[in-house]
């Protein structure tokens, strides 16, 4: 029987197996996890800002899969080593597949700004983000003993869609750290540094200037041209508009999270492929170049946008129909038939500004506010349903559509 080994049970690869496990084929699959749960990473800011608890926006990998069909081991996964047919496990030891789907998912980009790893908090899963919930709620109550105004400072370091949708969760949860600091709301500072001069810049410049006023309007302090340069504790170091700017200047704050962009997996790296920032360039149907029983999907792949030449931003819905295709693409390889080529379109992006807000592109038109709010929800609840089934959606879905 032949053995298909998925490494990764994010959007990707957990989509994968729930569609392989569907064909009644001559095949087994395991499924690699260093969690025993499955997370939807596009809600972490919800986890980190208290506003979801983490049990709203993940499941038991378990509760999706089929056991006749499907061995899940929890283990971290070290290496795969292709021309062996092997990945390395930490605890299980080595493995061998017929076929592999690396769906490794993804993890925080420093750029190698110094003491960005030290001196700012990550949001890049479940744990990391609960260890910003926690540690904000600490520095109400150091503000509430110290009355040092830095405890109240909560910064962001990058505007991309983490960094807005980060700023908009702190911006519904002010009252509650007001609260446990003894201060009026206003007093919670939220400032968000961003290196470009705009924001978002997949969104025309009518669009992005709305997410920039909706961010000023609810008190957000978003601050564009401002370069990163250096994280010490309690404090961003940064330079203001041109590079030749040589000026150095400071913020103090003792929260500082880190979302200025991400890489794909270092096992990429670890394991020899052809890779940049952890992302390796596939063919159309989804494989290695070099390596035909090898898939690469979700955020450890870079597939190349033929209208735009350059490879298609790194999202929950990209990842979702890669494995939904690799799928497809796997059980042709195991009958000997061709393999199809895989085309996207997106369905929308939207950034959500906390929950009755947000705006973006569905298509090519611009949407704002409680549409749009609706829309990023509806996007949630599919991805749900795509990959959780409708026990999950029931579970966890997203139903406080209008309030
Ligand atoms: P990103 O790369 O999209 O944004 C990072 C931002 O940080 C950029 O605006 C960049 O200019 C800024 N930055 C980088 N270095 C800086 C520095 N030294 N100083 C100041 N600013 C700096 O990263 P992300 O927001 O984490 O998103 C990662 C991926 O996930 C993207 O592909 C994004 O599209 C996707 N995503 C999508 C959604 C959604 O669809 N709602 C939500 C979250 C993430």
């Amino acid at each position: 029987m032949k053995e298909v080994l998925v490494l990764g049970a994010g959007y990707a690869g957990l989509k994968a197996v729930r569609n392989l496990q569907k064909q009644a084929r001559d095949f087994h699959i395991t499924l690699v996890d260093k969690n025993n749960y499955h997370y939807e990473a596009t809600e972490l800011h919800e986890v980190a800002s208290g506003s979801q608890p983490k049990e709203k926006i993940s499941y038991l990998i378990t509760d999706v899969i089929n056991p006749k069909k499907v061995t899940f081991i929890q283990d971290e996964v070290l290496k795969v080593t292709p021309e062996a047919k092997i990945a390395e496990l930490k605890n299980t030891g080595v493995i061998s597949y017929d076929y592999v789907v690396i769906s490794l998912g993804f993890c925080s980009e420093t750029f190698g700004i110094s003491g960005a790893k030290e001196n700012a908090l990550e949001m890049v899963n479940v744990e990391t983000a609960e260890n910003v919930h926690r540690h904000i709620l600490k520095m109400m109550t150091k503000y509430r003993e110290t009355k040092d105004a830095n405890y109240l400072r909560l910064v962001i370091c990058g505007a991309g869609f983490t960094g807005i949708e980060l700023a908009g969760a702190f911006v519904d949860e002010k009252k509650k750290y007001a609260e446990i600091a003894g201060v009026s709301p206003d007093q919670i500072e939220i400032i968000c540094l961003e290196a470009a001069t705009r924001i978002l810049p997949m969104f025309n410049d009518a669009l992005a200037q709305h997410g920039v006023d909706l961010l000023k309007k609810l008190g957000v302090n978003l601050m564009l041209g401002s370069m990163i340069k250096e994280i010490k504790p309690g404090e961003v170091v940064y330079t203001r508009g041109s590079e030749a700017d040589a000026l150095r200047y400071s913020i103090f704050a003792e929260t500082i999270i880190w979302t200025t962009g991400v890489s794909g997996s270092p096992v990429m790296a670890q394991s020899g492929f052809d890779e940049h920032r952890g992302r390796v360039v596939v063919k159309k149907d989804l494989r290695d170049p070099k390596y035909d029983n090898v898939y690469v999907i979700g955020d450890v792949s870079a597939l190349i946008e033929p209208e735009t030449n350059r490879p298609y931003p790194t999202t929950a819905q990209i990842a979702t129909r890669m494995g939904a295709h690799v799928a497809k693409n796997l059980g042709h390889q195991l009958k000997g038939e061709p393999l199809e080529d895989f085309n996207y379109k997106s369905l929308g992006t939207v950034a959500s500004v906390g929950n009755t807000r947000a705006f973006g592109l569905v298509g090519k038109n611009a949407i704002k506010g409680y549409p749009a709010s609706f829309v990023k929800k509806s996007i949630m609840n599919k991805s749900l349903v795509d990959i959780g089934g409708l026990k999950e959606l029931l579970a966890k879905g997203r139903f406080d559509l209008y309030h």
